[in-house]
C-alpha cells in the first residue's frame, strides 16, 4: 500500500477524538467526509482575509475572492477532465444540480409521451425531480430493474431503450449498496437511440477516476462535502452545447448580461446558472480538499478503500447473523449488511455506543429497499483515512452484536 494513513489522519483533526469514551471511528463517509485542516484554514482565512463579493472587480479583496473561487472552477475541471471550466457550473449539492437539468433541460427538451430512465438504485434525489418533470409534462419514467446482488439487469436496460427515452440519469456508484454501474455502456447506449445521459456522481467522483469526455457524459453531478470538501456547495458539469441551449434556472443577479423592464438578457455559461452571491467561502475551500485528493491520488484511495472493504467483509463472512447487502462484482468501499432478528437503527445505537459511525435506515433509497425486501440496512462506508486496525475493532463489535440473537 502505497499511502501513509496515519500521516493521512494527522491531516483531519475531527478524527482524533472519543466518542462514548471510545476512540472515534468514522464509517459513515458515504453521507459525508471529514475535512482536513487546510480545508478549515481556507474557510477561515477567506473571512479572515478576502471576504468580499466576487466578479463584480470593484477592489483588491473583490480580486482575491474571484481569482481564488475561479481557480477552484479550474481545479475541479481537472479533476473530472472536463474540456473548459465554463461547463463547471457551482450549485448547492448534487439535489440541487439534479434539479436544475430537470428544470431546465426537462422544461426545453422533454414533452408529453418522452421517456426518462433511472434504476432502482437511485438516491431519492435522482428520482423525484424526475417524477415531478413527469407530472409538469407527461413525459413517463421508466426503471431499470436490478438483480439480487445490486448490479443493473442490462438486457432489460436495453429493452427499455428506444428512440422514446430522451433522458437517462442514472447513479455512477450506489451509496446504498455500493455498486459501480457500467456507465460507459450505458452512455454509448443512449447516444445511439439519441439520448443524454446524467451520471449522478456523488459517490463516484471521489473514489473512481472519473474522465468525463471519456465517458462522453452529458451531465455530471456531485457534492464538495463528499470530497472531503464543505457542505452547501455542489457540482453540475455539462457538454457546452447543452447548456448553452438550456434556459436559466434562477433568476437574479450575476445571471444576466443586460435587464431592462421589457427585457433580460442572460449571461454566458457557467454564469447564466448562477444567480446571486455564490457559496464563496465553500468554493473558495473546495480547492484545497481537491488538491489533497489529486496529491494521494484516486487509484490509491480506490485500492486503499477496497482493501478496507475486503478486509471487512472476510472478518465478518462467518459471522452468525450477519448478512451482507449488495454484492456486486464492481463495487466502492461500501458495506452494507443486516443482523438477523435486529433492527438496523439498534445495531447503529449498539455502534455508537462505541464510538463507531454508521449508517442506519433506509440511505435515501426506499424504491430500493423495497425492492430487496428490507426496512433499511447498517451500512459502513470507508475513506481514505480509515485504517484495517478500525475495520477489526468494528469487527469484533459486530460478532459481539450479531451473537446477542445469533446464537
Ligand atoms: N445521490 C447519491 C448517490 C448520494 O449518495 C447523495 C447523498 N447521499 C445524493 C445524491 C444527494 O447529495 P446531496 O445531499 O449532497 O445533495
Amino acid at each position: 500500500m502505497s499511502i501513509q494513513v496515519n500521516a493521512i489522519r494527522s491531516l483531519f483533526p475531527i478524527l482524533h477524538q472519543e466518542v462514548n469514551g471510545y476512540p472515534l471511528i468514522y464509517f459513515d463517509n458515504a453521507a459525508t467526509t471529514q475535512k482536513p485542516q487546510v480545508v478549515l484554514d481556507a474557510l477561515t482565512q477567506y473571512y479572515e482575509k478576502d471576504n468580499s463579493n466576487i466578479h463584480r472587480g470593484a477592489h483588491t479583496l473583490a480580486d482575491r475572492a474571484t481569482h481564488k473561487y475561479e481557480e477552484t472552477r479550474e481545479s475541479v475541471r481537472a479533476l473530472i477532465g472536463a474540456r473548459e471550466s465554463a461547463e463547471v457550473i457551482f450549485t448547492r449539492g448534487t439535489t440541487e444540480s439534479i434539479n436544475l437539468v430537470a428544470k431546465t433541460f426537462g422544461s426545453k427538451f422533454i414533452q408529453k409521451g418522452d421517456e426518462i430512465l433511472i434504476s432502482t438504485l437511485e438516491h431519492h434525489s435522482n428520482i423525484v425531480p424526475w417524477q415531478m418533470l413527469c407530472e409538469q409534462t407527461g413525459a413517463i419514467l421508466k426503471v431499470i430493474p436490478i438483480t439480487d446482488a445490486g448490479e443493473l439487469v442490462m438486457e432489460e436496460f436495453e429493452k427499455l431503450l428506444s428512440s422514446k427515452t430522451k433522458l437517462i440519469s442514472i447513479v455512477h456508484a450506489s451509496n446504498a449498496l455500493g455498486t459501480i454501474n457500467p456507465a460507459k455502456k450505458i452512455i454509448d447506449a443512449a447516444h445511439a437511440v439519441g439520448a443524454k445521459v446524467l451520471l449522478d456522481g456523488a459517490q463516484s467522483a471521489s473514489h473512481l477516476e472519473v474522465d468525463v469526455q471519456e465517458l462522453d457524459c452529458d451531465f455530471f453531478v456531485f457534492s464538495a462535502h463528499k470530497l472531503y470538501g464543505p457542505t452547501g456547495l455542489g457540482v453540475l458539469y455539462g457538454k457546452r452545447e447543452l447548456l448553452e441551449a438550456m434556459p436559466p434556472f434562477l433568476g437574479g443577479g450575476e445571471m444576466i448580461r443586460e435587464v431592462t423592464f421589457e427585457k433580460t438578457t442572460y449571461n454566458t455559461i457557467p454564469f447564466k446558472f448562477e444567480a446571486g452571491t455564490p457559496s464563496i467561502a465553500e468554493v473558495i475551500a473546495f480547492k484545497p480538499a481537491l488538491d489533497f485528493i489529486t496529491s494521494t491520488g484516486k487509484t490509491n484511495i480506490h485500492l486503499h478503500e477496497n482493501d478496507l472493504l475486503q478486509y471487512a467483509a472476510e472478518l465478518l463472512q462467518d459471522v452468525k447473523g450477519i448478512i451482507p447487502v449488495g454484492t456486486a462484482a464492481e463495487k466502492i468501499a461500501v458495506y452494507s449488511f443486516t443482523i438477523k432478528g435486529m433492527h438496523p437503527f439498534d445495531v447503529g445505537q449498539l455502534l455508537d455506543a462505541k464510538g463507531i459511525a454508521v449508517r442506519t435506515g433506509h440511505h435515501c433509497t426506499q424504491p430500493l429497499m423495497h425492492r430487496l425486501g428490507l426496512e433499511g440496512t447498517v451500512r459502513a462506508s470507508f475513506a481514505i483515512y480509515n485504517t484495517r486496525a478500525e475495520v477489526e475493532v468494528f469487527a469484533q463489535a459486530l460478532a459481539k452484536i450479531a451473537s446477542l440473537k445469533n446464537k
